[in-house]
C-alpha cells in the first residue's frame, strides 16, 4: 500500500484523510464537512505515481475547501451530537448526562436543572443500559405525542387507531392509511419538538389524503403554515449514520 500521508497536503486542524481502495477506474475526492473528513477513493491497483499525481493536482483545491468549511458554521445535524458519551441531545438541546448513585432500581430521569441522571449498579450490563436508554427516550416521545394528539386530532378531525415508534433509517414517519396506523421515528426525540409536531401533523394529514397531492399540501398549509421550512430542515438531517 502507499504511504498516503507523505503525499497529502497537511490538513487544517480537526480534519483527516481517509483512503479507500475500490474496484473503480478513477480516483475520487469527497469531502464530508460534518465528519471533517476528506475521503479519497482510489482504484485498487493504482500505481504510486498515478496516486501521487492525482493528489498533487487536487491538493490546492482540497486545502481551499477544508479551510472554507472550517470557517463556515457546522451544518445543521443534531444527530452528530447524540452519541457524545457525556451528554445527550434531547428535544434539540444538548444535556449533560451524570451518573448518579444507585439506589434500588436502574433508572434515568431528567432533573429540573435539565440534567440527565442515570442510576445503575456498577458494572451494569451495556446492553441493559442501552435498553434502559431506549425505553426512557420512548417514554419521552410517547408523552409528547399524547399531548400533540390531544391538540391535533380534534383540530384536524382525524383519529389514528394507533401510533407506534420505530427507529428508521430512511423516513421520519409513515402512515398506513388502511389500518390507520402511524409510525414515527424514535430519532425525533433528539430534535426540536416543533419537528416532531410537523411529522405528526404530516402523518395525520395522510388520514385525510393518502397521497402527496395538491390537496395534501393544502391541508398542511392550513394546519401548519410553516411546514415547508420544517420539512426542509428534517430533510437535511442524514438519518443513515
Ligand atoms: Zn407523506
Amino acid at each position: 500500500m502507499h504511504d498516503i500521508n507523505r503525499l497529502l497536503p497537511a490538513t487544517p486542524k480537526g480534519w483527516q484523510y481517509e483512503l479507500v481502495y475500490k474496484n473503480i477506474r478513477h480516483i475520487y475526492f469527497r469531502i464530508y464537512p460534518d465528519k471533517r473528513t476528506v475521503r479519497i477513493s482510489a482504484p485498487a491497483r493504482i500505481s504510486s505515481k498515478a496516486l501521487e499525481g492525482a493528489i498533487q493536482a487536487k491538493s490546492a483545491w482540497l486545502i481551499n475547501r477544508m479551510n472554507a468549511l472550517s470557517n463556515a458554521p457546522a451544518p445543521f445535524n443534531p444527530l452528530s451530537a447524540i452519541k457524545d458519551s457525556g451528554s445527550c441531545m434531547i428535544w434539540g438541546r444538548q444535556l449533560p448526562v451524570i451518573r448518579g448513585t444507585f439506589n434500588s432500581r436502574p433508572g434515568i430521569c431528567l432533573t429540573t436543572e435539565s440534567e440527565i441522571i442515570i442510576r445503575v449498579p456498577s458494572g451494569f450490563d451495556a446492553i441493559k443500559e442501552e435498553n434502559l436508554w431506549n425505553q426512557w427516550l420512548r417514554s419521552l416521545l410517547n408523552e409528547r405525542i399524547q399531548t400533540l394528539l390531544e391538540r391535533w386530532q380534534p383540530a384536524m378531525g382525524v383519529a389514528p387507531v394507533e401510533f407506534r415508534l420505530k427507529k428508521m433509517k430512511t423516513r421520519w414517519g409513515s402512515c398506513n392509511t388502511l389500518a390507520r396506523r402511524i409510525w414515527l421515528n424514535t430519532v425525533l426525540v433528539h430534535l426540536e419538538p416543533c419537528l416532531l409536531e410537523c411529522v405528526v401533523v404530516h402523518e395525520l394529514a395522510h388520514l385525510l389524503e393518502p397521497g402527496h397531492t395538491q390537496r395534501f399540501y393544502q391541508i398542511m398549509e392550513t394546519y401548519l403554515p410553516d411546514w415547508k421550512a420544517k420539512e426542509s430542515l428534517l430533510n437535511k438531517i442524514e438519518l443513515r449514520q
